[in-house]
């Protein structure tokens, strides 16, 4: 439907990205899971800079549901949140230098103290919440922190077009939009338990925790009944 996922194991997404940080290949990584896959179908421009990306993983359940119904299947979803946290492991390991971007004032913080504790080696070289005015002074005081990577937590699409409007200025290898993982490091927002995760119910213990998030999430619905209006028109035109 025009969102052009990598068909990847959440072993080979790390396999990527290392080589890309390896190589000092650039570029950026994108999570849609199904409610930002639904505002990119209507919107063609969110679409170009997710497809610009050079690796597009399959957040949530939905967007693996999304897959099937359509006769793609994808091998498995590979969460944002633990996609960043295998990039913290990769740096701990080479003494690689991570920004955080993103999130209220203090969270960033927050969450670099939990992540240099849990990865010793990974340098948190800076950090900056997400509710700024000017984007160039962003733009300055992470380069002067020379990252390696940098995780742009703002909320899907506000976080791509940073990355996107900035990305020839922006002096790191790997750029990934995490939305709000930060929130998940920090711990101020917990993910679901891992029998939720597993039963693909996470959607509905967010949905639980913050009801506010309710008409985002009439998204999810909306999202499956056109995938099967997709697949009954692919049908039709056999
Ligand atoms: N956020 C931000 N700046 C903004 C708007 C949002 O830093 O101008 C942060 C917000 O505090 C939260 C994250 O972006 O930490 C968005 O989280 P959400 O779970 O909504 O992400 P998504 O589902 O869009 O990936």
């Amino acid at each position: 439907m025009g969102i052009g996922f990598d068909n990847l194991t959440k072993a080979e997404f790390i396999q990527r990205a290392e080589d890309m940080l390896c190589k000092h290949d650039r570029g950026y990584c994108v999570t849609p899971n199904a409610e930002i896959v639904y505002e990119a179908i209507q919107d063609e421009s969110f679409r170009e800079l997710l497809n610009g990306a050079s690796l597009v993983l399959p957040d949530g359940a939905g967007v693996i549901l999304g897959a099937k119904i359509l006769g793609t299947p994808m091998k498995e979803k590979v969460a944002g949140i633990e996609f960043g946290e295998a990039i913290c492991k990769l740096l701990s390991q080479r003494s690689g230098r991570l920004y955080l971007l993103g999130s209220k004032p203090g969270i960033a913080e927050m969450a670099g103290e939990k992540l240099a504790q849990k990865y010793p080696g990974l340098m948190i070289c800076g950090t900056a919440d997400g509710y700024f005015k000017d984007e160039a002074e962003v733009v300055e005081k992470i380069n002067a922190a020379k990252p390696d990577v940098i995780f742009v937590c703002l909320g899907a699409p506000k976080q791509e077009r940073f990355i996107k409007n900035h990305f020839d200025e922006l002096d790191a290898t790997l750029m990934l939009g995490l939305g709000g993982s930060l929130d998940g490091y920090a711990g101020t927002v917990q993910r679901a338990p891992k029998w939720m995760i597993d039963l693909s119910l996470e959607w509905l213990y967010r949905l639980i925790k913050d009801p506010k998030r309710l008409g985002r999430m009439m998204r999810l619905p909306k999202f499956v009944i056109i995938c099967y209006k997709e697949k009954l028109r692919r049908k039709k035109n056999g």
